[in-house]
């Protein structure tokens, strides 16, 4: 690196390899972030443009564009100031970037350039509507990973853009690229929109097709004088046989006058898909209501503030009209540092509601705020004094008042589920709201504990529907969860009691059809009867994302890969910061291995110790023809959760796979051995096997998990996990018995 003490700086957590490119503004260089043991690219400014920017507003701006969270939008890992050089670290993109492919003279085609050109015009629009304009597209900032777009510096041109203006024409840095800048950036006005970005992406698609920007001359100030002199080339003067709508989408996007543009850059896009729709699809109000704080002085009371949070959720979320943020994405901003702007936009949502709970012996006293997440004007507020036993009078007023506010219309029927309480019996409902707690951690013990408390909950107040929902939510997941104590079979039982009970006081309930409907598949293979109660679970709880979740899993099950992905998105888009690796798993179970690998980097970009997305990892790599790098990342899946078996025995398939015959072998035994001394699932077994090619074997085992249920035995029609025991009759005859023989 060119400046040591930068180098020096960032030596401890990175090594640089070598330099990747240089710009106008900054050197980016190729590092080894040994923490996480990747490559990644870290972009050192130019100690003059630091000088003129400061630490702080880089910070700010880059910050804001660190909260955006869009495919085609490259992430930002890390972010400061080394040896006084402010630099930003974000993966590095192997693909390089598209200036480098047009230089290497592999343009590409024109179908393939407006792919790409919709890609970043999916990624503009989603910063658009977040109210940043990117203000520097051009070949350079757009990076190719596994063939698609991925847009860079977004933050870096915006803060450069907010910098005085004065100080940085005197540095001589310009912000924009003559080439692609549009004529009103051109012009110096400072306050852009969407449609000069589209006007840049525009000049690119152009450059892409003709193989030259549209507007080139000898000097910057000649290249911009042109785009006010000259009216708009035509593409397809140079290139005769391209379409005459695409001609006539770039010409409309590089219009001088912005009026005469694309109105946003998702028109642009749909105009280069040959759709002339106009406007899009007119978006549901959203709100994240955010962790209420606990303000009595009680820690205990934490738990009730989780418990009120949840609840106001779990109401807002029965409003079709409203689209409301799931609660793992929204209990990560516990105690939060980011702000609400930034939470805004982590989450895709415009409003939000933040809250405080103080509870002091029968009384208590609820704050709750509703603020619009980008200009942070107050929309609406109120403050409950009230007896404890108004608890869910608050709930729903709270409810119907953020509905007014926001204009979302509300029917008869959700106003009445809205009005229901829960239960009558306050000892009962702490009961259950200690039992949610105690699901946050999803490990045995507390699974256990809430079981407990969910029991007591019921002998208190028998009548509790949405307590005996919980207690048959939670023995499903205990049917079904990877470390299992319990043999499924007993746990879908116990399940299906609770649920039924739970039906019976209320039919209602969107979670417990939810549950049913898992059931339903995972347990009596009754495919129709189990959609049918998912679909009435969405309808009754339409910000739900469990059915949703439990739906995509019944598709991908069914082979039905469109829809289960379409679902599965769903699920992600209402619950944004959750894991979400189903849908991972469908799409390698669909063969889709570029979009299994994108959804599963990006999970690990967010959470980079969690051991299933390694283990998915993993089966990406092995089934793209990189065993190496794939065994690696399963070891690694292992080693995050040594007693999980089917981590494990899902490695052991691997090593047998590629011919690690031997330690294949080792981990055969290493089950056997555990199964002494506790419950391993019978399909674990059989990865195993039927890696080593034990056919019979791995029958034997799928036979006796199909007769106890065990966890995910549902889905083996199309899992490659079994793809090798597909034509044998054994294997056809247990999918006839699951009601998923063909014909
Ligand atoms: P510019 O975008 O103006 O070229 P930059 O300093 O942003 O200047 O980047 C310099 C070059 O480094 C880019 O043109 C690109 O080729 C390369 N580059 C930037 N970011 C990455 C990345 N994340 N992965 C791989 N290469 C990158
Ligand atoms: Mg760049």
């Amino acid at each position: 690196m060119s400046d040591p003490r930068a180098a020096d700086a960032l030596a401890d957590r990175y090594t640089i390899l070598r330099e990747l490119g240089r710009g106008g503004m900054a050197t980016v260089y190729l590092a080894d972030d040994r923490r996480h043991g990747r490559q990644v690219a870290i972009k050192v400014l130019h100690p003059e443009l630091g000088a003129v920017l400061g630490a702080d507003r880089f910070t700010r701006e880059i910050r804001i564009a660190a909260a955006l969270n869009h495919p085609h939008i490259l992430p930002l890992y890390d972010s400061g100031e080394a040896g006084g050089r402010l630099y930003y670290v974000m993966p590095y993109v192997r693909g390089g970037s598209l200036r480098e492919r047009l230089a290497s003279g592999r343009t590409p085609g024109a179908e393939e350039a407006v792919a790409l050109a919709r890609q970043v015009a999916a990624a503009l629009d989603h910063a658009h509507t977040h109210g940043l304009v990117h203000r520097d597209i051009k070949p350079e900032n757009i990076l190719l990973h596994e063939g698609e777009a991925m847009v860079a510096d977004f933050g870096i041109a915006l803060a450069a853009a907010t910098a005085p203006h004065e100080r940085l024409t005197h540095t001589g840095l310009m912000v924009g690229t003559p080439e692609y800048m549009s004529p009103e950036q051109a012009a110096g006005e400072r306050t852009l929109d969407a449609r000069s970005d589209v006007y840049s992406l525009g000049c690119v698609l152009y450059e892409l097709l003709t193989g030259e920007p549209p507007h080139r001359a000898p000097t910057a100030r000649g290249v911009i004088a042109r785009r006010f002199s000259e009216a708009p080339p035509r593409a397809r003067r140079v290139r005769p046989t391209l379409p005459a709508a695409l001609d006539e989408a770039i010409a409309r996007a590089l219009a001088v006058d912005p009026a005469d543009r694309f109105e946003s850059a998702i028109a642009f896009a749909d105009a280069l898909a040959g759709r002339d729709v106009p406007g899009r699809a007119p978006r549901l109000p959203s709100l994240a209501v955010l962790p209420f704080q606990n303000l009595s002085t009680d820690p205990e009371n934490e738990c009730f503030a989780d418990g009120i949070t949840e609840d106001v959720i779990a109401q807002l979320s029965k409003i079709r009209s409203l689209r409301v943020i799931g609660r793992s994405s929204i209990m990560r901003f516990k105690g939060r540092e980011q702000s609400l702007r930034e939470i805004g936009l982590t989450l895709d949502v415009g409003t939000l509601l933040e809250g405080s709970v103080r509870r002091a012996g029968k009384r208590v006293r609820i704050v709750a705020q509703l603020i619009d997440a980008e200009t942070d004007r107050h929309r609406w507020a109120e403050t409950y004094d009230r007896d404890l036993t108004d608890i869910f009078a608050i709930q729903t007023d709270v409810a119907l008042q953020i509905a007014g506010a926001l204009e979302a219309e509300l029917t008869q029927e959700e106003r009445a589920r809205l009005r229901r309480q829960p239960t009558d019996d306050l000892q009962a409902y702490q009961l259950y709201l200690q039992a949610r707690h105690c699901l946050t951690r999803w490990t045995k013990q507390g699974l256990d504990q809430a079981i407990r408390h969910l029991n007591e909950a019921v002998d208190q107040d028998a009548d509790f529907a949405l307590a005996h929902a919980t207690l048959a939510w939670v023995y499903l997941d205990m049917a079904l969860a990877v470390v299992g104590s319990t043999p499924s079979s007993e746990a879908f039982e116990r399940a299906r009691t609770a649920v039924a009970r739970a039906l019976e006081l209320d039919p209602g309930l969107a979670q417990a059809h939810a549950v049913l409907g898992h059931l339903k598949y995972a347990c009596d293979y009754d495919w129709i009867g189990a959609e049918a109660e998912l679909k009435r679970a969405i309808e009754l709880d339409p910000n739900g994302g469990e059915a949703y979740d439990f739906y995509g899993l019944l598709l991908s099950a069914l082979e039905r890969y469109d829809e289960a992905i379409e679902m599965q998105r769903q699920a992600h888009a209402m619950d944004p910061l959750a894991h979400r690796m189903d849908i991972v798993t469908t799409f390698l179970r669909a063969g889709r291995y570029d979009e299994a690998l994108r959804a599963v980097t990006r999970v690990l970009e967010v959470e980079p110790e969690l051991p299933l997305a390694h283990l998915t990892l993993g089966w990406v790599r092995m089934l793209t023809g990189k065993p190496a790098e794939g065994i690696a990342a399963m070891e690694r899946a292992v080693e995050l959760a040594s007693d999980n078996t089917l981590y494990l025995a899902q490695l052991g398939q691997a090593y047998a796979r590629i011919g690690r015959v031997d330690e294949a072998r080792k981990v055969l035994g290493r089950l056997e051995e555990l199964s002494r001394q506790r419950y391993v699932s019978p399909y674990h077994m059989a990865y195993v096997h039927t890696g080593l090619g034990e056919d019979e074997r791995a029958l034997d085992w799928l036979e006796r998990a199909y007769a106890e249920r065990a966890g995910g035995v549902f889905g083996i029609k199309g899992s490659f996990l079994f793809a090798s025991l597909r034509s044998h009759p054994r294997f056809q005859a247990l999918l006839r018995k699951m009601n998923l023989g063909d014909g």
